[in-house]
């Protein structure tokens, strides 16, 4: 079995709509995520290299500094009040550490695919965020690309 792992820290903004609590406004987190892929063998490029470390970071490091929303935040999703560019669009009913984790995840799935097209090679790929120092969310799946 071999394992990559990827460890990145980003900085975003988001609120909880609807939340009873203090979540309910716009507050900011720095987030630590750690991306793990394990496979039997992984495949390699010319250079004998198998995914490469840079783009997965870069899957997390893409929120650094953004606006983490819902479709259903019309503030946020207004263009003309906040720059589209400034604001990443979560899936499910609100920007939360599960679906930041979900987000992730579906990227790095994406990832392999464009790098190794049609291998049909099943991939554990566990991902870690860490939304607070006391609180993280793991979603840990197989993917077959
Ligand atoms: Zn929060």
């Amino acid at each position: 079995m071999e394992k990559i792992i990827v460890h990145a820290k980003f900085h975003t903004g988001h609120r909880q709509l609807g939340y009873p609590g203090k979540c309910r406004f716009v507050h900011g987190h720095t987030w630590r995520g750690t991306v793990a892929i394990s496979t039997e063998v992984f495949p390699r490029d010319t250079l004998d290299m198998s995914i490469d470390f840079g783009h997965i970071k870069q899957v997390m490091r893409d929120l650094d500094h953004k606006m983490l929303v819902v479709e259903s935040d019309a503030t946020f999703m207004d263009a003309t009040r906040f720059e589209p560019e400034g604001v990443v669009v979560m899936p499910g009913r609100g920007p939360s550490v599960e679906n930041v984790a979900h987000y992730v995840f579906d990227r790095v799935v994406a990832l392999i695919g464009r790098q190794y097209p049609g291998c049909g090679i099943t991939y554990r790929v566990e991902v870690t965020i860490q939304e607070t120092e006391n609180n993280l969310f793991i979603v840990d799946k197989t993917a077959t690309v």
